[in-house]
């Protein structure tokens, strides 16, 4: 059965998946959603038979309902290959009483990839199917690695550019590198003077803009979105929830029917909701855990019902979820909503204008399957430390605010189901927060001997991602001012 999108803000939208895709974000500001979570139509144990693409295949068709076998098939392919550094795409490893879904295998060395590799075979699928001739100008906000993912997956694709802005002060040294090295004449990276929500705020302005995109497609461009408020980035993130259950009922590690737990460390709230989606799919999860840093707006949330994000904004040992505005948060607050558009969106208009909201008791009712708690920069320190002293396993500083909120949430409950903690990044990509946890002399060292340093300490062969970037040379420099955003776009395409 054919799966439509709505706008989260006008339930008069309603589109196909590819149309979706392309859009990115609806032209009222509201967020694509499926109009009914489809449900999984295998056995949980005939998937625990399945290789990684045959999962993603299982599930993507369920949702991309308008792409035909071939192309899916062809997609998921082209991502899931010699790209990432492991046969299975998405190791399962056990660690102290739970297990990491490490998601950190490809080719930026986070999570993020697992999305951001298919994304681009996605949206050139859906241009041809929706006889788009402009060429596709994907602008990006990130907080560090949505960028990175992003570029690499952009690069050199034909009929794409790819635009992305990042907080200058706001990224680690590693993923600054990262993307100022990346090559590819379709690339553009720039740094503003500002945090993410000033780049993510000046990002949803620009697409936003009409008069804009009427000079854009005058030119034969038109915009999309590869951040994870497109639906082409939700749904690959469902996959490795269902792939995770199917590990653990292959390895004997669960009934078939047992129910696992997901902790999930957030910033934008999309990781966190794909695990929702799976759940709501027919799969077996218990609770969704969702793990804040010192930038605790969705702590809060779980736990009066009030949003908001007024408040001084943390720079923290884990800068991907340094974010007040959790984007795709709206997705489940429609939902809460009751699928009703015109309550979600006087909500967000209170958020654009007060930075606040609340939801109705009624609305908080529907959030029983989350837990939320969140880790300061010295239980994440603690935590990689003690878990490396403990097993020899090193820990990312964002997979070690899940693994301390996972712990919390043991301690407070007693519930003991097993647990899969999505590891979303490898600690080679924050090696000196990594470091410095486990000991403080190692400050002295430079970023890439504390990475040789790490590598023989945890025994991890350093990934090909960090030995590129060692000797690459830096082809952007572009820096702007956080109101300087559209003459940047406007320079870039030659439009001014
Ligand atoms: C993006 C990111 C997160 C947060 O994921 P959301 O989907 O935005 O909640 C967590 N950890 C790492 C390493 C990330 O790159």
């Amino acid at each position: 059965m054919e799966v439509f999108y709505n706008s989260t803000r006008n339930s008069g939208i309603r589109v196909k998946a590819s149309e979706a895709i392309l859009k990115g974000l609806s032209d009222d500001g509201g967020l694509f959603v499926p109009e009914r979570i489809p449900a999984l139509d295998r056995e949980l144990k005939e998937l625990a038979g399945m290789t990684y693409r045959e999962v993603a295949y299982e599930v993507m068709k369920l949702y991309l309902t308008d792409f035909t076998e071939e192309e899916l098939k062809g997609c998921i392919a082209r991502a899931y290959d010699g790209k990432f550094d492991t046969e299975v795409i998405a190791p399962l490893v056990s660690a102290d009483g739970a297990y990491y879904l490490e998601l950190f295998h490809g080719a930026t060395i986070a999570f993020k990839d697992m999305a951001l590799s298919i994304l681009p075979h996605l949206m050139i699928a859906a241009a041809k199917k929706n006889h788009v001739e402009n060429e596709i100008v994907i602008l990006t906000a990130t907080s560090g690695d949505t960028g990175k993912a992003a570029l690499a997956g952009f690069a050199g694709v034909e009929g794409t550019k790819i635009i992305v802005f990042y907080p200058k002060d706001g990224v680690s040294p590693i993923q600054e590198k990262q993307m100022v090295t990346q090559k590819g004449d379709n690339t553009y990276v720039v740094g503003i003077h500002g945090n993410f929500d000033d780049a993510q705020t000046g990002v949803k302005k620009i697409f936003a803009d009409k008069e804009l995109a009427g000079r854009m497609d005058a030119q034969g461009f038109q915009f999309s979105s590869a951040n994870s408020i497109n639906i082409g980035r939700l749904v690959p993130q469902i996959v490795y929830y269902v792939y995770a259950y199917a590990r653990l009922l292959a390895e004997g590690k669960m009934e078939e029917g047992g129910r696992m737990n997901v902790v999930v460390p957030t910033g934008n709230f999309g990781n966190i909701l794909a695990a929702f989606y799976a759940k709501n799919m027919g799969l077996p999860i218990g609770k969704l855990i969702c793990a804040s840093n010192e930038n605790k707006v969705l702590y809060d949330f779980f736990r009066t019902g009030i949003y908001d994000k007024n408040r001084e904004f943390v720079l923290t040992s884990s800068p991907s979820m340094d974010i007040l505005i959790s984007s795709n948060l709206e997705r489940l607050v429609y939902r809460l909503a009751g699928n009703d558009a015109g309550k979600n969106a006087e909500l967000m208009k209170a958020l654009s204008g007060d930075g606040k909201y609340v939801i109705t008791e009624e609305m908080r009712a529907g959030l029983g399957d989350f837990y939320g708690n969140y880790a300061s920069g010295e239980e994440t320190a603690e935590t990689i430390k003690a878990l490396y002293e403990k097993t020899g396993y090193v820990l990312d500083t964002h997979t070690a605010v899940a693994s301390c909120v996972y712990r919390k949430y043991v301690e407070e409950t007693g519930d003991k189901t097993p647990a899969v903690i999505a590891s979303t990044a490898s600690p080679f990509k924050f090696t000196r927060s990594v470091m410095n946890a486990i000991d403080g002399k190692y400050d002295k060292m430079t970023d890439f001997e504390l990475v040789d340093e790490l590598s023989s300490l945890a025994n991890v062969k350093v990934p090909r991602a960090i030995e590129e970037i060692r000797t690459a040379p830096v082809v952007h420099d572009h820096i702007c001012e956080k109101d300087g955003m559209k003459k940047t776009v406007e320079d870039f395409l030659g439009l001014a």
